[in-house]
């Protein structure tokens, strides 16, 4: 194939928000963006086959937000104007740890509560609404097609027999990619991965219920004697998504008088009471697949040029905490940073232009290589805990195990007693502090005081 006689084009496979995004991207230096998606996409807010997760709580992060502004400028507006609250995550938030509830401050960090499913739709009807992004939906990408050298991929096979070729390819076809079974098929080294799992299972519906205090309650799952959490959240069309987790194994069943008495053993008397006034309006939906889970493909000897991989396809969090869709918005930003660089034309005010394939040259590479940066803090924030809960189920908790969760158990008592902590923990948790800021000095002292 002579692609230097082809218009250039970029092919994505999925059309989740990862895949999107990139789209997003993509479009401001490609002639043309083809989305390849199995499933159909629907025009409304309806959830959509291939993304199981839409029945359950969502959830940005403030960075997240701010991301999503910057790629897609006016969003947030638009949301709000389909009924989503506007949440300040320390003001608004109630969260309830086992030590009691933490107090609730005004701080800057904003967000948006909205399904999963709106996000999604008002996301894909900005990109869909590009003039060159072409959706082929129906389609499953099944291979990788290099060229004779194997030293870039040129196209991608689809389960229709046919390939669909591109300048450059973005895989994001998620949690349970198979990229690491096509590359081998192409000639390539198996990646290293890595799997976290803390046995995490959700069970969730929407509820219509009186207005509260709060717009969500969180409660955090403690290891190892509190396997139980709840989040609960207020969403357009004033509805409450409700989300029953357990660690350990230990999970929510899926049926309505079940999951009441799951919710009964939470011993959280603001649960009961919201439940007890609650009446459901949608069945009740499980998902048990939330291990933390990432693919280092950054440390591959050998990677096919002009071929990109990023999304949960690399790296997925416990969704517990979170964070999948502020990285993969992150992501995106950094591929533009990139592509930037190397094309010297600005975005989004600045000059857009056509990618060259010579300035494609070594793109992939270099993009696999920095991707950890994206993810490394949402990964550490996810495995933190989820680490202990992993070795408490094989049996084999360590002493320093011991020695963090006495740690935690204290910190709870500091979030719970004092409204600076209580805002530090908000902080971490929406990424506009480090971890460190958690063993910084105003909290050990606090903590020294015993909560
Ligand atoms: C239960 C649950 C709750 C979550 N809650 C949150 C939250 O509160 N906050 C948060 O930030 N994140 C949350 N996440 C994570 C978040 O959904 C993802 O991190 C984020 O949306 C990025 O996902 P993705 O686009 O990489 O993958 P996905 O959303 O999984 O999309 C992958 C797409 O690829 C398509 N595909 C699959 N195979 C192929 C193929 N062979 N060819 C072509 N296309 C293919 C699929 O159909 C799908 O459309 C949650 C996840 C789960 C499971």
């Amino acid at each position: 194939m002579d692609t230097s006689s082809t218009p250039r084009s970029a092919v994505v496979l999925g059309a989740g928000i990862a895949g999107l995004a990139m789209a997003r991207v993509l479009h401001d230096f490609f002639d043309a963006v083809v989305l390849v998606e199995p499933h159909p996409l629907p025009a409304d807010d309806r959830p959509r086959g291939g993304v199981p997760q839409a029945h359950h709580i969502h959830g940005l992060t403030a960075r997240g937000l701010d991301l999503m502004e910057e790629l897609f400028p006016g969003l947030d507006r638009e949301l709000e104007d389909a009924g989503t609250p506007r949440l300040d995550h320390g003001r608004d938030v109630l969260t309830c740890f086992p030590t009691g509830n933490a107090p609730r401050v005004d701080t800057d960090l904003g967000s948006r509560l909205s399904s999963r499913a709106l996000m999604e739709a008002r996301i894909r009807g900005r990109v869909l609404a590009l003039p060159n992004v072409e959706p082929r939906t129906g389609l499953r990408v099944t291979g990788l097609v290099t060229d004779a050298a194997r030293s870039a991929v040129r196209a991608v096979a689809t389960d229709d027999g046919g390939t669909v070729p591109g300048d450059l390819v973005v895989d994001t076809t998620g949690r349970f990619s198979r990229l690491p079974r096509r590359l081998a098929d192409a000639g390539f080294p198996t990646p290293p991965t890595r799997t976290i799992d803390a046995g995490v299972g959700y069970a969730s519906g929407l509820f219509e219920a009186p207005d509260q205090s709060w717009l969500a309650l969180i409660q955090p799952t403690v290891c190892p004697d509190r396997t139980r959490g709840a989040y609960i959240g207020k969403l357009e069309g004033s509805r409450w998504m409700v989300t029953l987790v357990g660690a350990c194994g230990d999970h929510p069943p899926a049926d309505q008088e079940g999951f009441r008495a799951f919710a009964d053993r939470l011993d959280n008397p603001v649960v009961a009471a919201f439940l007890a006034e609650a009446r459901p309006v949608s069945p009740l939906h499980r998902y048990v697949r939330t291990e933390n889970h990432r693919t280092d493909y950054h440390r591959m000897p050998a990677w096919p040029d002009r071929f990109l991989v990023a999304g949960d396809a690399v790296c997925a969090f416990n969704p517990l905490y979170g964070q999948g869709i502020g990285v993969a918005l992150e992501q995106a930003l950094l591929l533009r940073s990139l592509l930037a660089a190397r094309t010297g034309r600005s975005t989004p005010s600045g000059p857009v232009g056509v990618a060259g394939v010579a300035e494609l040259t070594g793109l992939a590479r270099e993009f696999q290589r920095r991707l950890p940066r994206t993810t490394g803090y949402a990964w550490r924030m996810s495995t933190f805990q989820d680490a202990i809960w992993a070795r408490h189920r094989a049996g084999r908790t360590t002493r320093r195990d011991r020695a963090v969760t006495w740690y935690l158990d204290r910190l709870y008592r500091a979030a719970a007693a004092d409204p600076a902590t209580a805002a530090t923990f908000a902080r971490v948790f929406q990424r506009a502090a480090p971890p460190t800021a958690l063993l910084g000095p105003r909290v050990l002292l606090r903590i020294l005081r015993g909560g």
